[in-house]
């Protein structure tokens, strides 16, 4: 879908502009930023690609159930990426069907 010209269904002020944005070193992506707000946006054919590109990338992880709740093990990899340590506090939260974990400063 083509979104050049067309106004940023984030502010509503500003018109999107066609750019190649890379989303990973060396890998660029069709997208299209706001003259305004530079919000980036793909259409939904590069979402979908961009994010079976990261889902074949993810290593994969079993929940564990601990109480009423569920864990999450995360990757050694992950870990040593973000320094990450035992009983460091995190915010996890929800967009869409995606789980965010974010480390507190
Ligand atoms: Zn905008």
């Amino acid at each position: 879908m083509d979104f050049e010209g067309k106004a940023c269904g984030n502010c509503g002020k500003g018109k999107l502009h066609r750019i190649q944005d890379e989303v990973e070193k060396g890998i660029f992506v069709e997208a299209f930023k706001c003259s305004f707000c530079k919000n980036i946006a793909y259409s939904e054919y590069v979402m979908e690609k961009v994010e079976a590109m990261y889902r074949d990338k993810a290593e994969v992880r079993s929940l564990i159930k601990v109480g009423a709740s569920l864990a999450l093990s995360i990757p050694s990899s992950i870990v040593k990426k973000l320094g990450l340590k035992p009983k460091e506090r995190v915010y996890v939260t929800t967009k869409g069907s995606k789980i965010i974990a974010s480390v507190m400063p």
